[in-house]
């Protein structure tokens, strides 16, 4: 299976070189040159697999020609027996037509954990075939960071580099990066916000000598891996709730449009999906464009769901890609406009086709914490705020309930415990795997927002 970029220059590249690349060297996102198919009766086949058996079936026929082809499926079965749930990712049903799917037992208890789990233990496997090193750099508003982090540490080929903005990150957030105790982990708290990490990052891969010295490698939303291992829960949901003789709709917050692609994805490959409906928190460049055909970039607003604290949905490139049926030079004109105009335009036939699969709603934080309070009188169960966004948006569609509808629910609620105890009055309960966070000695380095001084203390820490 052979990758293209969405912007048309970057060379052609095998499953290995993209997930070590991250971006590719046009600016643009890499996407699969044909896809797989599964039929009907191959889906229905897939009943009754473990997570780990149907994450090697739909994983496969993307990898082919990977050094990793023969180890797949233990390195699939293996990732995901560090989850703390025998299931791997169970679905409970909330009411009558609405299913909750917990992406939220992996290690670190966001949804991040189900396709960066994976990643760590691929990225050693390709390296140590290859005899190569690695140096991962990454910015985070919180979840990412921690996942990766996670998934790394005590590798051998790599050393990790993740920046987080000083105090910005919630502490739970912070303590599962800065308590892990690894010589291959470096935590950088950067005296700046989520945007200057961000670009500190970007700065440090436009950067060819730097980048190809300590051969950086990215683990951010844009990596193909990330959301190809998200696809493998979509078929999880359908087969889950037996729905196979009908279309399943989704509800999934959304941030960098990277889960919700996955599922579009899911689609692609065969799975009956009627419609995606989106949730954004108060930042809902997405939703805006869902009304008014134009993504428009705005300043970033603090919120309670701060994973999702975006302007820029990177993976959209890659549906714009899909619709616009691989034409790069209209790419390239949309991605040039939003650069330099902050906002593109997509054509009224193209709209019409992505409208046809997606819906999106906008929850500011009043209304988050209300719909987590009734959900709690309602069923007892408590969301997390992230989740209460996705759920929040389809009370605005009140058309869509003959569909079986699964809301993914994409990080446990102990992450945010202050969001949570001001809605439902109550905090959430610590999961075993993260009781220790608070006693557990942290460790981080703090740096002004100064690309000269990171640099230096990356290139003196690395793995070379
Ligand atoms: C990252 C994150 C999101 C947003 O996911 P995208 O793939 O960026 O759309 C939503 N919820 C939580 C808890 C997250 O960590």
């Amino acid at each position: 299976m052979k990758y293209c970029s969405t912007r048309g220059s970057a060379p052609h590249l095998g499953f290995d070189d993209v997930l070590l690349t991250g971006l590719a060297n046009d600016g643009g996102l890499y996407i699969p040159n044909e896809w797989p198919y599964f039929s009907d009766s191959e889906i229905r086949k897939m009943k009754g697999l473990s997570y780990g058996e149907l994450a090697t079936k739909i994983i496969y026929p993307f990898i082919q020609g990977s050094i990793i082809q023969n180890n797949l499926q233990e390195i699939i079965i293996e990732t995901y027996k560090s989850f703390n749930h025998s299931k791997v990712a169970p679905i409970r049903q909330l009411k009558e037509n609405i299913w909750i799917m917990e992406l939220y037992h992996g290690p670190t208890l966001s949804f991040k954990d189900y396709a960066l789990q994976v990643i760590g233990s691929i990225f050693e496997n390709i390296l140590s075939k290859n005899n190569r090193n690695i140096n991962i750099v990454g910015a985070t508003s919180g979840d990412t960071g921690s996942a990766a982090i996670s998934s790394c540490a005590n590798r051998s080929g790599m050393n990790i580099f993740i920046l987080h903005p000083e105090g910005r990150v919630s502490e739970v957030q912070r303590r599962q990066m800065t308590t892990v105790n690894s010589p291959n982990v470096f935590n950088i708290a950067i005296k700046g916000t989520f945007d200057d990490c961000q670009s500190l990052v970007k700065l440090m891969f436009k950067d060819e000598s730097f980048r190809e010295k300590l051969n950086l490698s990215a683990v951010n939303s844009i990596n193909w891996a990330r959301i190809l291992f998200q696809i493998v829960y979509y078929f999880y949901a359908v087969l889950s709730i037996g729905a196979l003789n009908k279309s399943v709709s989704f509800s999934v917050p959304t941030g960098n449009f990277g889960n919700v692609f996955a599922g579009y994805c899911s689609k692609k490959i065969g799975l009956p999906i009627s419609k995606f409906y989106i949730g954004s928190n108060n930042n809902d460049i997405l939703t805006r464009f869902f009304s008014n055909r134009s993504m428009i970039i705005k300043d970033v607003v603090p919120t309670i769901s701060p994973a999702m604290d975006i302007q820029v949905s990177s993976n959209f490139e890659r549906l714009l890609y899909d619709v616009y049926k691989g034409d790069h030079l209209k790419i390239n004109n949309l991605m040039r406009d939003f650069s330099e105009k902050k906002c593109f335009t997509v054509d009224p036939e193209i709209f019409k086709k992505i409208k046809s699969n997606f819906e999106a709603y906008k929850l500011d934080d009043e209304e988050t914490k209300s719909i987590m309070k009734r959900t709690f009188d309602e069923s007892q169960y408590i969301l997390d705020p992230h989740t209460a966004v996705g759920l929040g948006a389809i009370d605005n569609f009140p058309n869509m309930l003959d569909d079986p509808l699964v809301v993914l629910s994409t990080a446990h609620p102990s992450k945010f415990p202050d969001a949570v105890k001001s809605a439902v009055g109550r905090s959430p309960s610590l999961p075993d795997s993260i009781k220790d966070l608070y006693n557990l000695k942290e460790d981080y380095n703090v740096l002004p927002n100064n690309l000269d001084l990171v640099k230096d203390y990356i290139y003196s820490n690395a793995s070379l």
